[in-house]
């Protein structure tokens, strides 16, 4: 919630307000106060006073009587009155007087002390007031805490707060296991301590994103039930340089306080990432501060007392070395993409949340998901119980998930597109082009669904190949007969209505990046054998390559890419060519029913041609 805002007025306004108090304290009130107290009577008065005993007390300057007295009507009050040159029995009367005291009347009148703090004390206090409340609305705009210098405002967990354990975090066993073990040395140290061995100083969870690193974080802090302090590498980056290192020195005093526990640096590259030479304009100096200081707290501790420094990232490779020497996060723990049990599992723990059909198939869905992240299969789940809802019915359904897939993968259906009979028919022998050329390379994955429904992602129509089993190696057949699918559609559109779309733009892109990556990353070429012509960074972001080799051997690359798209291309034509009878009822099928399913498919390819 936004905080309440009193509405804002200008500077001035305060200034004005200052302003007037000063003057209505020193030109009226102060005398007024004085005049109100003091009144001024007559030399007879005072001495008919005196002789009648109003008079208590007294005080005499050269010039002046000042005295306290009552009038007629008996109210004390202090009176003032000029002093008479020729009355020299002044003193004698006042002597008679048994009454009548000696000394101050009215102490406050000319006290200095008052005179100082009225003229003085007041409106410096008054500035100050107003400097803080100027510093306050300054700070209001610009939305940070600039007077807090330096305060890390890194939030404390406790388990209570996270509510997560290693259960909701499904698959990643790996990193499960290597996390529960930096959970049982903050529980039972001495075991660790006894035999000799010292506890990594950090880890760092790497992997692409959303499969789970900031939530297996969550879930340690559930499980370690110590404090657990969680900050993101951007909150470190502050307006002023120096600001962040102060944050991180905050934080780990905080956390040294605290031992054991955990602190968690979200999204670390953020602060982490190489420092470079400064050659241009100097570099990042306040990035570059803060990771020092980093690198400093981090060695500054000891490993022994307790504090585990959990940290997470999907761009390893840009972080700085220093950071990742023995010492500082020495231990790496890999948060990849989830396999097929993995996927399964996942998509179980999130339907828990939903109410589902007793009959869900939920392998079928993993295996239409091969390369789908946590965070995607978390929101396939929620998307099929959405269409459910949509529906009109209480249940998620299998056939809900099974669009959901789609509509993550592909986006939603575009119910209100229009396209013309002839271009349906061109996406429907391109779609069958894609799925025949896959199910007759005997090592391509079948199909599982084809269908010709445009997709609001731009997706005319689309083949869903279902991977059977996971697969960690690609060999070289496996990589061209999937260079030979992806060229089939192109090939059917050539073969049937001997011209070629603009629809095979995306088909064309993948090929190239795997015939590519053959021949320059796999060692999957003549020529080349196992020379690394490419490097890749950020793995885990998209992967960027840049080629490190000559202009010639570029050249000589893009010949011998072209060439492997080429063959496969002429494989893919040989193949449709040969079963162009099956390509055309298919696709006369498809274009019937919209979207068939990978049986359907298979029922018909299977069926013995009629004889000729
Ligand atoms: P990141 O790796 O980018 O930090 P998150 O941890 O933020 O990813 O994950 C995003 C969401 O994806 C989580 O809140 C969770 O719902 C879901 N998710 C990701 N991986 C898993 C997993 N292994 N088990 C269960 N849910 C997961
Ligand atoms: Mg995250
Ligand atoms: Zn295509």
């Amino acid at each position: 919630m936004e905080e309440k805002k009193t509405p804002k007025k200008p500077i001035i306004f305060y200034y004005v307000i200052v302003l007037i108090i000063l003057f209505l304290l020193n030109s009226l009130l102060v005398p007024a106060m004085m005049r109100a107290q003091i009144q001024e009577v007559s030399y007879n008065t005072f001495v008919g006073w005196l002789e009648e005993g109003r008079v208590t007390q007294v005080e005499t300057s050269d010039t002046q009587i000042t005295f306290l007295a009552k009038n007629e009507t008996d109210r004390e009050g202090v009176y003032t009155t000029g002093r008479m040159e020729n009355d020299d029995q002044l003193s004698e009367r006042l002597l008679a007087r048994p009454e009548v005291e000696f000394g101050k009347v009215i102490p406050r009148q000319n006290s200095p002390l008052l005179m100082f703090l009225l003229t003085w004390i007041l409106p410096i206090v008054l500035f100050l007031l107003l400097g803080q409340m100027m510093a306050r609305q300054l700070q209001k705009r610009m939305g940070g805490n600039a007077m807090q210098f330096g305060k890390a405002n890194a939030k404390i967990y406790v388990q209570a707060q996270t509510g997560m354990t290693f259960a909701d975090v499904a698959g990643e066993d790996e990193a499960k296991e290597s996390l529960s073990e930096i959970v049982d040395f903050l529980h039972n140290p001495q075991k660790y301590t006894q035999i000799g061995a010292n506890m990594p100083k950090g880890a760092l969870l790497v992997g692409p994103p959303g499969t789970g690193k900031t939530l297996l974080a969550k879930a340690v802090a559930g499980e370690a039930q110590v404090p657990f302090f969680s900050i993101s590498g951007s909150e470190f980056v502050e307006m002023f340089v120096g600001m962040g290192a102060a944050k991180v020195r905050d934080l780990f005093k905080q956390a040294q306080d605290k031992a054991p526990c955990i602190v968690f640096i979200d999204e670390i590259d953020t602060i982490g990432k190489k420092r470079d030479g400064g050659v241009m304009g100097g570099g990042n100096d306040e990035r570059e501060q803060t990771l020092n200081q980093l690198l400093t707290e981090m060695d500054g501790f000891d490993g022994r007392k307790g504090v585990v420094i959990l940290a997470a990232t999907n761009r390893p490779d840009s972080l700085d070395p220093a950071l990742l020497r023995p010492g500082r996060f020495d231990r790496r723990v890999p948060v990849e993409l989830p396999d097929l049990s993995g996927r399964e599992a996942i998509l179980r723990v999130h339907a828990r949340n939903v109410v589902t059909e007793d009959n869900i198939d939920y392998n079928a869905i993993a295996r239409a998901t091969a390369g789908a992240s946590g965070a995607e299969l978390a929101n396939i789940v929620n998307e099929g119980a959405l269409r459910a809802v949509r529906c009109g019915r209480d249940r998620v359904s299998q056939s809900d998930l099974e669009e959901s897939v789609e509509v993550v993968i592909a986006g939603y259906q575009r119910k209100g597109a229009v396209i013309s009979q002839k271009e349906k028919e061109i996406i429907a022998y391109h779609e069958i082009g894609h799925a025949l050329v896959a199910a007759r390379q005997t090592e391509s994955a079948p199909v599982h669904k084809i269908t010709i429904i445009p997709r609001t992602s731009g997706a005319l129509g689309y083949t869903m190949q279902v991977e059977e089993g996971e697969h960690v190696l690609l060999s070289r057949g496996e990589a061209f007969n999937k260079i030979a699918t992806l060229t089939g559609g192109r090939a059917a559109e050539e073969l049937i209505f001997g011209s070629v779309t603009s629809g095979a733009a995306n088909d064309i892109e993948q090929a190239t990046k795997l015939a590519r990556s053959m021949v320059t990353r796999y060692g999957m070429s003549e020529n080349f054998d196992m020379m690394a012509l490419e490097t890749v960074s950020n793995q885990y972001l998209g992967g960027d390559t840049a080629l490190a080799c000559s202009a010639e051997t570029a050249a000589q690359v893009d010949r011998e890419v072209l060439s492997v798209i080429r063959e496969a291309h002429e494989k893919a034509a040989g193949i449709l060519r040969e079963n162009e009878a099956k390509l055309h009822e298919l696709a006369r099928f498809l274009l019937k029913k919209e979207t068939i399913t990978g049986e359907e498919f298979m029922e018909i390819l299977g069926k013995r041609e009629p004889e000729a």
